[in-house]
C-alpha cells in the first residue's frame, strides 16, 4: 500500500525516511543525528542534502504545484516519474554522466540520489564567475551524442523504443510548459513575460513585429511536438549541470520526452552563447577577454565532439530499423551510409540553430530568466548585453539555413558582440 503524499519539510524528512535501507545504506542509520538542508535554488522542486555519519545524498522531491510560484500553477507529481525514468536511461546510454540513483518513491514522488559535494557547482554558476573548465565540452558532446542516438531509431529495438514513447508521451503538462514559455510567450504580449524595461522595449516590439521570425519560431514549435525522435533531457541549460575540475554530470531531467535531437543541443549551446554575451556584464578592467576566448572554443569543441560521437556510433551501433546496414555498408555502399549520416547531421545542425536562437529569446524576454544577466545589477549594462544577445538570436533561427559552420555563427557572435 502507498502512503498518500505528503511533502518533506527539514524537520521531517530523517524520521520519514530514517527506515529507507537505500537511504540508511548509504548515510548511516542514527537518523536521528542526520543533518538535513534545504537547498532550494532550483524553480521546481523540493531539494534536501541529508547527511549521516557515514556519508551524505540528496532527497528530490516533486510537489504538486510549482515551488517558485505556489499552489496557484498546479503541476503533476508525475514529474518525479519522468525525472526517474530519464535518469536510468542516461545512466545505461552514457554511463557516469548523471548521478547515482539509490531510491524512487512514486507515490511520494521522491528521488533519492548521490550528492554530488562540494567542489562540484553549477556549471551557470561557474561561467558567470568566469571559471574556464577544461572538460565541459568533451563530457556534455559526449553525452548528448550517446543519449540522442541511443534513445532513437538509429540504435533502439522498436518495440522497445515504441514503448518508451508511449511512457514519456504521458509528461504533457512539462511539454506545455516548453510549448507555451519557450516558442510562444516570447512574440507576444503574454501575461507572465518580462523584460529589462525600458531599454529593451523598442527592440522586442521590432521581435514580436518580425514576422520571418515568428514563423520560423512556429515550425520549430511543430518540429518540437511532432518530430518524436529520441528521448531528450529537455531541460538541458547550464543551471542542469553540475562541474568540478574533473567531471562533469547532467541532472534534472524532469522534461524528458520524445522530441527531436536538435533540441537538447540547441539550449545548451544557447546556454554558452549567453554566458559569452553576459560576460561584458561581470567585466572588471578587461578581465573577461580570455573568458569570452575559452567560451567560443568550447562552443566550437561541444559541437566538433558531439558529430564525432554520434559518426562514430553511426558506424558501429547502427542496429535500428533506420538506414540498415544492408541496403549499405554490407553491399559494399560505404559511401551512401555517409552520405545519410551527412544529411541527418545537417539537419540537426540546421535546427539546432533556429532551437538556440528562440532559447536565447525565451531567457530574455519571457518567464524564466538566466543568472547569467539577471545578476548584472546595472540595468543599462544588462540591457546592451542582452540587445545582443536578442540579436544574435534572430540571426540564427532566420537564417539558420544559409549558416554553414559553427565557425561561422560564432564569427557572428562576436561581430555582434
Ligand atoms: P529543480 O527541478 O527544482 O530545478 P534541480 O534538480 O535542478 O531542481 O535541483 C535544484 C538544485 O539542487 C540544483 O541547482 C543544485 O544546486 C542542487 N542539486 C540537485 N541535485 C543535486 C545533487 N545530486 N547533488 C548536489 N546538489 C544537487
Ligand atoms: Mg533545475
Ligand atoms: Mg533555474
Ligand atoms: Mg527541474
Amino acid at each position: 500500500m502507498s502512503e498518500p503524499f505528503e511533502a518533506l519539510s527539514v524537520e521531517t524528512l530523517a524520521a520519514r525516511l530514517g527506515a529507507t535501507k537505500a537511504l540508511t545504506s548509504r548515510i548511516g542509520e542514527n537518523a536521528s543525528g542526520w543533518k538535513v538542508r534545504e537547498v532550494g535554488d532550483g524553480n521546481l522542486n523540493l531539494v534536501f542534502i541529508v547527511e549521516g555519519d557515514k556519508g551524505a545524498a540528496v532527497v528530490k522531491q516533486a510537489l504538486p504545484y510549482v515551488r517558485l510560484v505556489g499552489e496557484s500553477w498546479p503541476l503533476p507529481l508525475k514529474r518525479s516519474f519522468f525525472e526517474y525514468h530519464a535518469l536510468t536511461r542516461q545512466q545505461a546510454r552514457a554511463p557516469g554522466s548523471v548521478p547515482e540513483i539509490y531510491h524512487f518513491d512514486e507515490s511520494q514522488a521522491l528521488i533519492i540520489m548521490e550528492y554530488l559535494s562540494p567542489p562540484h557547482v553549477i556549471l551557470r554558476k561557474a561561467l558567470i564567475e568566469g571559471r574556464q573548465l577544461p572538460n565541459i565540452a568533451t563530457d556534455i558532446g559526449l553525452f548528448m551524442a550517446r543519449t540522442l542516438f541511443r534513445g532513437s531509431d538509429l540504435s533502439m529495438p522498436t518495440r522497445e523504443r515504441k514503448a518508451d514513447l508511449a511512457l514519456f508521451a504521458d509528461n504533457v503538462e512539462l511539454c506545455d510548459i516548453t510549448e507555451n514559455l519557450v516558442f510562444s510567450d516570447p512574440y507576444f504580449d503574454a501575461k507572465m513575460n518580462r523584460h529589462t524595461s525600458p531599454q529593451l522595449d523598442a527592440l522586442v516590439a521590432e521581435l514580436r513585429a518580425d514576422r520571418d521570425l515568428k514563423v520560423e519560431a512556429q515550425r520549430l514549435k511543430h518540429l518540437f511536438t511532432a518530430n518524436a525522435e529520441t528521448l531528450l533531457h529537455g531541460d538541458l541549460h547550464s543551471g542542469s549541470i553540475m562541474v568540478t575540475e574533473a567531471e562533469t554530470r547532467m541532472i534534472d531531467p524532469e522534461f524528458a520526452f520524445y522530441g527531436p535531437m536538435a533540441f537538447d543541443v540547441g539550449m545548451l549551446l544557447a546556454n554558452f552563447w549567453m554566458a559569452f554575451f553576459s560576460q561584458r556584464g561581470h567585466e572588471h578592467d578587461g578581465d573577461r577577454a580570455t573568458t569570452r576566448v575559452y567560451l567560443i572554443d568550447v562552443i566550437v569543441e561541444t559541437w566538433a565532439v558531439f558529430r564525432r560521437e554520434f559518426s562514430h556510433l553511426w558506424g558501429t551501433e547502427r542496429t535500428g530499423i533506420l538506414y540498415q546496414k544492408s541496403l549499405f555498408e554490407d553491399q559494399g555502399d560505404t559511401l551512401g551510409a555517409e552520405q545519410a549520416l551527412d544529411q541527418m547531421l545537417y539537419s540537426i545542425w540546421t535546427d539546432m540553430l533556429g532551437f538556440a536562437g528562440i532559447e536565447i529569446h525565451r531567457r530574455i524576454l519571457g518567464l524564466a530568466h538566466n543568472a547569467d544577466f539577471e545578476t548584472i545589477a546595472d540595468q543599462d549594462l544588462r540591457a546592451t548585453c542582452e540587445a545582443k544577445a536578442l540579436k544574435f538570436g534572430r540571426q540564427i533561427v532566420v537564417n539558420r539555413r544559409r549558416i554553414h559552420s559553427i565557425e561561422e555563427v560564432n564569427a557572428l557572435a562576436v561581430l555582434i558582440e
